[in-house]
């Protein structure tokens, strides 16, 4: 059993013709044709507790999936004691058996199941086929391959020897279980979460963000089918407070696996720190959270590519990806073809419902999201230090859509250029040539965060300056190319500052977080 360096799943394009395109439409047709119920899952068991929420499309908020039921501190603890029962054998079971058991799952959402999780994913998170391929299908099946091969890596390192002595290094799973939580954006994400832990012989109680249950669900199923244990990953959809309280303040909670909100993830680490002489182990917490990401770009530039990577970067998924464009620095010298630019290539865009495969741009979440953006949207149309020259309108009588929106800022401390907004809204901040160095140093200040950043330069002297500029700006760093879209085995992802624990979502860097060693040393 030796695994090879995986290749990246290929993105199929549903072009006009296509069979996929074919497949994924009727799929599209049966999903809202069948509503369906989607049961707690603890240690392999479907639980229905009656206390129900309905999923609904973001584009069309009358229509909806199904509902989901909702688990209570009851059903929390269930899969507490599920995951514990569960440990000793799964951690035990020959590694070559637990890798079998998700390439199997990578396989099966990339066969089978590649409409059906699709479809989900564009109904439930309002994506078009494009970014549901590319998130809920080949970012999450690189992950679960990629992971893999890393982990049998890991497990080749081991310590010398010397003359009468044997040493070596058992790759242990943590003490306790795994928590999970996952956010809507990313159906990979949610896999990534559960399922790293898990492949290094953890257990995990995995908690869907409750706007995104549906396709992490049918990943749920997938996993089953492929073999996984009954109890080795616990599926509770429930409320985040309830989630906190019941299993982040568990004594045999070893480690906590997040992606979210930065708020959400302080609040966490708290109360990790209030609870911490309770735990049995110190609880290992990974998190990757918000971005502020940025576009930085030298009068050396190519207009073309820097405006095809503002147009993307900020408005691809609704501005609803943790590494999207949401402010640039723009020289003086570019800014009047620039804004020419985006003015054309804005007026293209189309938004809509996710069956008509032109839109280039569906709905934004739910409406708690549409109002916090709108928000922010009259904040700078009341301001005197900003101005909205593109878009800015918003209208949530079907679905929850926010136009495309450009807004200038006078100073680059302006609110939309420092707070995560999390929408389609990029701010622009137009410099001086001759500031080039302020204005860096406002890049690398304005915000708390340091995600992702881009920097779009021909002048190669330019770049090395500004990359060194910004080197704690950003985890995932771009040179002229737009800040989004890292590839699993290319681009290992992830932001430090309040961006994250930087331990780069598939990568061997991640699977350490859910070992811990026993080195044993052997006197001969
Ligand atoms: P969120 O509101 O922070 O929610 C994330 C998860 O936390 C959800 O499952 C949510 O549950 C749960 N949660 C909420 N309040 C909680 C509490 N008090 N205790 C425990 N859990 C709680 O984030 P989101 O809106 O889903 O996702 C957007 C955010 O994620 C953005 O800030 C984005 O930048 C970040 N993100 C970061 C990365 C990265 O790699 N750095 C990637 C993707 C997204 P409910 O859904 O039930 O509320």
């Amino acid at each position: 059993f030796e695994l090879k360096f995986p290749e990246n799943e290929p993105v199929k394009g549903y072009m006009p013709g296509s069979p996929e395109r074919a497949a994924i439409k009727a799929e599209l047709e049966r999903q809202l044709a069948n509503p369906v119920e989607v049961p707690i899952i603890i240690g392999g068991k479907e639980i229905r507790t009656g206390n129900k929420a309905p999923m609904i499309c973001p584009h069309d908020h009358q229509k909806v999936l199904g509902e989901y039921h909702v688990a209570g501190e009851k059903e929390l603890l269930l899969a507490i004691e599920a995951a514990e029962a569960a440990r000793e054998e799964w951690e035990n079971m020959p590694w070559e058996h637990r890798a079998t058991i998700f390439l199997k799952a990578a396989d099966l959402l990339t066969g089978k199941y590649r409409a059906k999780v699709a479809a989900s994913c564009m109904l439930g998170q309002s994506k078009n086929p494009f970014q549901a391929e590319i998130d809920a299908i080949c970012e999450l099946a690189d992950f679960l391959r990629f992971n893999t091969y890393y982990a049998q890596e890991i497990y080749k390192q081991q310590p010398m020897n010397t003359p009468g002595v044997w040493n070596r290094v058992e790759y242990r799973a943590l003490d306790g279980f795994v928590a999970a939580i996952t956010p809507f954006n990313f159906t990979s994400i949610g896999g990534n979460l559960s399922t790293a832990p898990t492949i290094v012989g953890n257990t995990v109680l995995w908690k869907p963000s409750s706007t995104a249950v549906l396709s992490n669900y049918y990943f749920m199923q997938i996993l089953m089918e492929a073999g996984l244990p009954a109890g080795v990953i616990n599926f509770v959809p429930c409320r985040g407070t309830d989630f906190g309280r019941v299993v982040v303040s568990h004594p045999k909670m070893a480690g906590f696996h997040f992606t979210g909100s930065t708020a959400v993830f302080n609040g966490i680490w708290n109360q990790v720190g209030s609870n911490i002489a309770k735990y049995v182990s110190y609880p290992r917490l990974v998190g990757e959270t918000g971005g502020k990401d940025f576009i930085f770009a030298h009068e050396s530039a190519d207009i073309e590519a820097l405006t095809c990577a503002m147009v993307l970067g900020a408005y691809e998924y609704q501005g609803q990806k943790c590494s999207a464009a949401s402010r640039a620095y723009i020289p003086e010298s570019l800014w009047s073809q620039l804004k020419g630019r985006l003015e054309e290539e804005i007026g293209k865009i189309k938004m809509g419902d996710v069956r008509d495969f032109t839109n280039l741009m569906n709905a934004v979440i739910d409406r708690s999201s549409f109002l916090n953006i709108k928000n922010y949207l009259d904040y700078a149309r009341e301001s005197q230090d900003a101005e909205i020259i593109f878009g800015g309108g918003c209208d949530d009588s079907v679905g929850y859509f926010v136009e495309p929106t450009v807004i200038l800022a006078k100073t680059p401390n302006f609110k939309t250029m420092v707070e995560e907004i999390f929408g389609p809204v990029m701010t622009v901040y137009v410099y001086p040539n001759d500031k080039l160095e302020e204005t860096l140093k406002a890049c690398d200040t304005a915000t708390i965060y340091g995600l992702t950043g881009a920097v779009f330069a021909q002048d190669r002297a330019a770049v090395i300056k500004i990359a060194k500029a910004l080197d704690h700006a950003a985890g995932n760093f771009y040179i002229n190319d737009k800040p989004t879209g890292a590839v699993v085995g290319q681009q290992p992802f992830g932001g430090s500052r309040a961006s994250g624990t930087n331990d780069k979502a598939g990568s061997a860097i991640n699977l350490y977080r859910w070992i811990s060693q026993r080195a044993i040393k052997e006197a001969m």
